[in-house]
């Protein structure tokens, strides 16, 4: 939880995600705003193997001063839409349980994790899915053999960026869907490693936004420059 932030203001969009640089540090990792309320920002951080914040988490942080960016959110609810599907891991879940806090629509959510389901995280419709096998994940195969809601509907899903990027292309090539009906986001990259930040999503963002791209859109020129995902 991160306090004394004079100044922050919540877009509202439910997904929002900010930069956070930790002490030390001038990398930023992004994280989802799992809540924003009374002067109180919550991040929920899963703690890897290794890497620039899971390293910060496991040192004694309480007190500790960071930086956060203003936020930003991807997720547009299409007005005719009448129920809303969400894929993800479990980097993914804050994004998950606020989106499914902030609609009256149905929510139908699967959440892939080696760690089992985490009770009381998120209400609703949920399933927990184990991973094939702790390297592997199973995301994209459960997409391809959703079956989907009938009507019109919203589809949002974060992930790894290899996967999601092969689940951009079943949605729009093997379904057919508008790029309104879906976000599809890679929010870590599996092949990638630890290494510096070499491209800004930002004036890529901005650039995008400026020239009427929908998300989806500028997350694809994103990874077709950065050949990974976004996400420090
Ligand atoms: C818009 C957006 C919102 C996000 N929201 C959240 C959130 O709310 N909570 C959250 O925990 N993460 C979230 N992420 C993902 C997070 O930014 C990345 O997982 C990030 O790489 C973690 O930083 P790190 O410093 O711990 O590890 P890094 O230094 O970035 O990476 C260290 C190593 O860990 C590996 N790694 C990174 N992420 C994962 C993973 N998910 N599973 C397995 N290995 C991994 C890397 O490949 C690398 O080898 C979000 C990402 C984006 C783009």
């Amino acid at each position: 939880m991160l306090t004394g932030l004079d100044g922050f203001a919540s877009t509202g969009v439910p997904d929002e995600w900010v930069a956070l640089t930790v002490p030390g540090q001038f990398q930023t990792r992004y994280y989802t705003v799992r809540s924003w309320r009374d002067g109180e920002l919550v991040l929920d951080i899963v703690v890897h193997d290794e890497g620039l914040v899971t390293e910060w988490t496991q040192t004694d942080c309480v007190g500790d001063v960071v930086g956060i960016s203003a936020p930003k959110g991807s997720f547009e609810l299409p007005p005719a839409a009448s129920w809303v599907l969400l894929v993800g891991d479990l980097t993914a879940l804050p994004a998950i349980a606020r989106i499914s806090e902030s609609t009256a629509l149905p929510v139908t959510a699967f959440v892939e994790t080696s760690d089992g389901p985490i009770d009381g995280y998120l209400d609703g419709d949920v399933t927990w899915l184990e991973p094939p096998t702790p390297e592997e994940s199973g995301l994209a195969e459960l997409v391809s053999g959703l079956t989907w809601p009938a009507g019109d509907g919203y589809f949002w899903m974060a992930g790894e960026s290899a996967q999601m990027r092969a689940i951009r292309r079943h949605l729009r090539h093997d379904l057919g869907m508008a790029s309104s009906a879906y976000d599809v986001m890679g929010y870590w990259s599996g092949t990638r490693g630890r290494q510096a930040r070499t491209v800004d999503p930002r004036p890529i963002y901005e650039a995008g936004r400026a020239a009427g791209k929908s998300d989806d859109e500028i997350w694809a020129d994103y990874d077709a420059v950065r050949g990974g995902g976004l996400g420090g």
